[in-house]
């Protein structure tokens, strides 16, 4: 993965069958190491140059997808070759149809709890073979208690929905303790799904 940076941003000239190639074989090899996907928009890299820990916590990511227009633009204006844009939304939606075949659970962490709950019964509705191992609304205190639900659950892929930088510094935070191959960060995206 060639990984570009837009003032000292890192963001991955990534296409979305590069990004699933990868998600299956972290998958297939259900390696250790838990995997962690987050969306690149100009606002994230603007406020990367204040807050240094977020930016810490992007150059640790193992994809970084061009999410918004505004970094594709300004990537190709650099002379950077990509596609297009990779939206977290959309891959959002790959991701869940490559855990329903290759019949892996998912686990959802994020929104309020009618949010959660409601885009959890959309999802199941959409992908009708998906096994959803666990969910939880984003709003706790007992932070271990979370990461073992998460574990216990048994689920492949943890998409985390806790706004940014949140998401972002909770999951770089807390990565080692997950069991979950993959984890992507996915903002306000249930309450999109939940309509
Ligand atoms: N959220 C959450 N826990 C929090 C803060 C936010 O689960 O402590 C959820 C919130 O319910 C919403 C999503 O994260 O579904 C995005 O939140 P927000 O609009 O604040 O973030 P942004 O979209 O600006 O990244």
């Amino acid at each position: 993965i060639k990984r570009a940076f837009l003032f000292d941003c890192p963001i991955d000239l990534v296409t979305y069958e590069k990004v699933l190639s990868c998600t299956d074989s972290w998958i297939l090899n259900n390696d250790p190491k838990t995997r962690l996907i987050f969306a690149q928009n100009p606002e994230k890299v603007m406020t990367s140059l204040e807050n240094k820990e977020l930016n810490k916590a992007l150059n640790q990511a193992d994809i970084l997808i061009p999410d918004g227009n505004g970094v594709v633009w300004a990537l190709k204006k650099q002379g950077y070759k990509l596609e297009g844009r990779v939206t977290g939304i959309d891959l959002m939606h790959k991701l869940l149809k490559q855990a329903q075949q290759l019949s892996v659970g998912v686990y959802i962490l994020g929104g309020k709890e009618h949010v959660v709950k409601k885009a959890v019964d959309k999802i199941k509705e959409d992908y009708p073979n998906i096994t959803i191992s666990g969910y939880h609304n984003g709003y706790f205190h007992d932070t271990e208690k979370i990461i073992s639900d998460i574990n216990s659950s048994k689920a492949s892929i943890l998409f985390t929905a806790l706004g940014s930088p949140k998401q972002e510094l909770f999951l770089t935070e807390h990565v080692n303790k997950l069991s979950v191959n993959v984890s992507m960060g996915i903002g306000g995206s249930l309450d999109v799904i939940s309509g």
